[in-house]
């Protein structure tokens, strides 16, 4: 057994270098060392001008950022980090990302769903916020994206949350951008209240929160749920059925004097010995096996949707996990980081991502992502 200490980051708007010198000041205080950061959206990967016309953000609060820094190498990763994408992000470039992928050196974003495997402990995320108008739909975004599709393509969709469904294994953490309906009754309620005194109104009309996700937790229930986007931080405790609980946690965004940063250390199947060496990236095979069951559903169409009956799904599920661990594949994650737009590029193009070819090819996936489409640059 050993151990991971973790930063856990609320919403992060393009503050990278904010948030790693936090890092900085915790462990100087606490003679701790990070081992991960995870980011719960509104990360906002701005690598040159031409993505602020895919950043889905109003006008008036655009700009770089830091993250262009880290893109070019000219600022490095303080500790390794995840995210998870929110309701502003730089959609056109997430998209080349799909599946997950390497934004920057040692910056992965973990797709619009993914879980995977750290030191030996499985993090999932789902991006994105709830739109119940576009829940159903295919992902009928065309690109290059413009102003409203850059938007709704952040909308989660029926598809990823019935992935979610067909993991059936224990989840350590979960990532979300918004929060799972009906949290805020498992903990201070009203403490939040007297924070966000206008929460009250979605509270009472059952608006607060996002249906999808309640049903991701009641589904996996993950020992930890981390999530942002209500700009506060709020704890609660979810119990489930069978005794098991869930611990959630959001944070605020990364303002001065808010509660955007917490450390929490989590108990890893990994030996303590390997402690100081790099963190363990790995893909979930149970994942890699739900993509290919899940491949034919993908849907670039604005119609709704019929999801396949589950229990059909996770038989489907379970014997194409054994095929593929018959392939014997190194499941390890490649630091295969390849920046695409130039950094001054300024003319919005679409761009097919050599981390989302390379993976679709290594384990068999029909990639639906930018292919027909591609400019290089
Ligand atoms: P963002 O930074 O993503 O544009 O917006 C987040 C802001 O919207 C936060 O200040 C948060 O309090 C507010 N917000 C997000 N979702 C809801 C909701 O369902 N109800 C209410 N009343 N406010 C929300
Ligand atoms: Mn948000």
């Amino acid at each position: 057994m050993g151990k991971i200490r973790i930063a856990v980051e609320g919403c992060a708007h393009g503050e990278l270098d904010k948030i790693y010198s936090s890092i900085v000041d915790y462990e100087k205080r606490s003679n701790n060392k990070i081992d991960l950061l995870l980011i719960c959206g509104d990360f906002q990967s701005i690598r040159c001008p031409a993505d602020l016309d895919t950043l889905a953000c109003p006008d008036k609060y655009k700009r770089m950022g830091d993250f262009r820094k880290y893109y070019t190498g000219a600022a490095k990763a303080y500790v390794p980090t995840i995210f998870i994408g929110g309701n502003h992000e730089a959609s056109g470039y997430l998209w080349e990302l799909y599946h997950g992928g390497w934004v920057a050196p040692d910056i992965y974003f973990l797709g619009h769903a993914n879980s995977i495997i750290v030191n030996g402990i499985r993090i999932c995320g789902i991006s994105g916020i709830y739109a119940g108008y576009d829940y159903d739909l295919g992902y009928f975004e065309k690109q290059p994206f413009n102003q409203t599709n850059c938007r709704s393509v952040y909308h989660m969709r029926s598809l990823n949350v019935f992935k979610f469904k067909l993991i059936t294994d224990c989840v350590d953490i979960m990532l979300s951008h918004d929060w799972p309906s009906n949290i805020w009754n498992f903990g201070n309620k009203n403490a939040l209240l007297s924070s966000k005194p206008f929460f009250e109104q979605d509270m009472i009309s059952g608006k607060l929160g996002n249906p999808a996700l309640k049903e991701i937790l009641d589904d996996i229930m993950p020992d930890y749920w981390f999530a942002a986007h209500l700009h506060t931080k709020f704890a609660a405790v979810y119990p489930h059925e069978n005794s098991r609980k869930t611990k959630f946690l959001s944070l605020d965004k990364c303002l001065p004097k808010r509660d955007f940063l917490q450390i929490i250390q989590i108990d890893t199947p990994i030996d303590d010995t390997e402690l100081n060496k790099k963190l363990k990236l790995e893909y979930d095979p149970k994942w890699i096996a739900i993509l290919r069951c899940c491949s034919d559903l993908f849907s670039q169409e604005k119609s709704k949707l019929e999801l396949p009956n589950i229990s059909v799904f996770k038989e489907k599920v379970a014997l194409e996990l054994n095929a593929l661990l018959f392939e014997n594949h190194d499941f390890s994650i490649p630091e295969n980081f390849q920046p695409t737009a130039s950094p001054r590029e300024e003319i919005n193009k679409i761009y097919s991502n050599s981390q989302t070819e390379d993976f679709c090819k290594k384990f068999k996936l029909f990639n639906h992502i930018n292919i027909g489409s591609v400019v290089n640059s």
